[in-house]
């Protein structure tokens, strides 16, 4: 048997770079005033439990909270308090 001559020989790896897709959002911005960073939701008819374990000393922690929404869901401009629902559907 013959010994692999190539042995040595130097392999070059070349790595393709694909290009990164970022997805672009268009960002919500109030109508009215311009805001684009505060805003708030508003649930009605809102169903809370939340669940607590008592400590030794007679305190409670919450553990658990679960929520259940009957009503609507109102979203509102942290700035000026406009209703904003109707912009709320594009995400
Ligand atoms: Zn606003």
């Amino acid at each position: 048997m013959t010994k692999n001559a190539n042995a040595s020989e130097r392999r070059h790896r070349i790595v393709a770079r694909k290009p990164v897709t970022v997805m672009v959002r268009e960002k919500l911005v109030c109508p009215y005033c311009g805001n684009d960073e505060e805003f708030y939701e508003v649930a009605e008819n809102a169903y809370v439990v939340v669940h607590f374990l008592q400590n030794e000393d007679g305190t409670f922690v919450p553990v658990e909270e679960n929520m259940e929404v009957a009503g609507l869901v109102k979203f509102y401009c942290g700035r000026c308090q406009a209703d904003l629902s109707h912009l709320r559907d594009k995400f």
